[in-house]
């Protein structure tokens, strides 16, 4: 796992402790490094490429003899900070495929609002682009780069290895294959990454207790229960901080271990890539962890993560059927791919009761949910939430902290047709989880899926005019869970930072 050191020193870039000298800036020749201006203006002039795209440049007094300059410009109307993690991740691959092990990374400290946090977002690109799937590292490729230098970065080093811990924990979660991460080895890994940390580890395996309190997440779970090594398990998560508490967020996470859409089979090559269904409850994981050493005063995390694999078999539920849930509402089955709504359901009733208590409660659920909101919004998750959350503005809050962290979000409102489509018409039930087809084909797809949370974890009783109102978001990572590819491209702990950012902007 990359680490970061912290370089006051600007002779460092000629220090014999680093073996390349990576530069990210606006205008690499106009760099306030005079020797680094210097070197980047001679080599334009034979080189076009210098100042367009990151080139690494033959740097004699340098440490390693190498100088890295990567360009990153910050568009005024509708640029982001990301800029700079495209520019980081191809620089710090070009260290490393050039041999360097120990690179030195300096990063123009930008005046754009929005580019505030350009050192840190960069500084954290270089470890989403080094980190290598558990599967190759236990196979023994190696990582070559485990440390780096940050001169003039915006966040201390020690806050940083803090997050890139978290993420690369989340990436490990989210992107392992499902024999190696199934349900029990996700919660026997948080088990031993939790043990004498400041976080509390509880995990519930107990079937009978997993069938009364968790109902929709057992009847997922049903026909994964046959095959010992595939059953589900609850992992509860909780840091309490030392002081005061003033503000508790109460996280559920969706970590469907592999989804095959049971019964409602998943067909025509759309399996492949599956496994990557937990990337909710790994970026959960992530940031607990991120937590757990960097301590924050102020605010208790409690975190409910649902972790089922969703198997096709004799025992699986199918569409039509009727279960009450933890909160006691009636569901009928719409579609048995539809089964992230129902484990993070189960999770949220959970959470509501603790919320109930809580100092200044929020709730907040992060699931690789539906195709439709990645059909709708690309890379971008999208933010749902209820009326509570959007008299307190906070879904504003939220991607104003995600912007700033490389995150950015999609705010997607709630409207009444949302909870006219859940509704059963018979009268059987009391809401209908889904429509028989996937979502990226059904009319507001992943607004219908927040509105059926809501609904069926009890959660809508708990409105603007409630005596206990309790401020509601949802985030749907289903199209920035994963880097590029789904199947194949890096996890990415989406929206580990943006959470972060968010839990201590107050
Ligand atoms: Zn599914």
């Amino acid at each position: 796992m990359l680490s970061f050191v912290d370089v006051a020193d600007p002779q460092a870039i000629y220090s014999d402790e680093w073996d390349a000298v990576i530069v990210i800036s606006a205008d690499v020749c106009r760099c306030p490094i005079t020797e680094v201006a210097l070197l980047a203006s001679h080599a334009q002039e034979i080189d076009k490429r210098v100042g367009r795209v990151p080139v690494l440049l033959m740097a004699p007094g340098l440490a390693g003899g190498r100088l890295i300059v990567a360009p990153a410009q910050c568009d005024a109307d509708y640029g982001d900070v990301s800029v700079f993690a495209a520019a980081a991740i191809q620089a710090v691959t070009l260290a490393q495929d050039a041999g360097a092990t120990r690179p030195l990374l300096w990063v123009d400290n930008v005046p754009a609002v929005q580019c505030r946090q350009a050192s840190a977002v960069a500084a954290l690109a270089c470890g989403q682009a080094l980190w290598q799937p558990l599967e190759a590292r236990q196979a023994g490729v190696p990582t070559s780069i485990q440390q780096m230098g940050l001169m003039n970065a915006v966040l201390p080093a020690a806050t940083l290895t803090a997050l890139e811990a978290g993420r690369s924990f989340a990436r490990d979660l989210c992107g392992t294959e499902p024999e190696r991460m199934s349900a029990i080895a996700f919660a026997n890994t948080c088990t031993e990454a939790f043990a004498g940390s400041a976080v509390t580890v509880e995990v519930i395996a107990e079937p009978e207790m997993l069938q009364r309190e968790y109902p929709l997440l057992s009847a997922v779970a049903r026909a994964s229960c046959a095959v010992p090594r595939h059953q589900p398990r609850v992992v509860k998560l909780e840091y309490c901080p030392s002081g005061p508490i003033e503000h508790t967020l109460l996280l559920a996470g969706k970590g469907v271990i592999y989804d095959t859409g049971g019964a409602s089979l998943k067909v025509g090559g759309t399996m492949s890539g599956m496994s990557r269904d937990k990337g909710g409850a790994a970026a959960i994981a992530g940031l607990m962890l991120a937590l757990s050493k960097l301590q924050p005063t102020g605010v208790r995390v409690v975190a409910e993560l649902g972790l089922v694999r969703n198997s096709i078999g004799s025992d699986a539920m199918v569409p039509d059927e009727i279960i009450t849930t933890h909160a006691g509402i009636r569901v009928r089955i719409g579609n048995s791919d539809a089964e992230g709504r129902l484990v993070l359901t189960e999770l949220l009733s959970h959470l509501r009761l603790q919320a109930c208590d809580a100092a200044s409660p929020e709730l907040i659920s992060v699931a690789t949910l539906t195709s439709h909101a990645a059909r709708a919004f690309g890379s971008y998750p999208a933010m749902v939430f209820n009326s509570v959350a959007r008299e307190s503005a906070l879904p504003e809050q939220l991607q104003h902290c995600a912007t700033l962290m490389g995150e950015p979000m999609a705010l997607s409102p709630l409207h009444k047709e949302d909870f006219m489509n859940v509704a059963d018409k018979t009268g059987a039930a009391d809401v209908i989880s889904a429509k028989p087809v996937g979502s990226s084909q059904v009319e507001r797809g992943h607004q219908l899926a927040a509105a059926f949370m809501l609904q069926a974890s009890g959660l809508a009783a708990h409105g603007i005019a409630a005596t206990k109102p309790l401020p509601f978001i949802h985030l749907d990572i289903a199209g920035a869970a994963v880097s590029g590819d789904p199947r194949y491209g890096k996890p990415t702990s989406t929206p580990l930072l943006a959470l972060w950012s968010y839990l201590r902007r107050r």
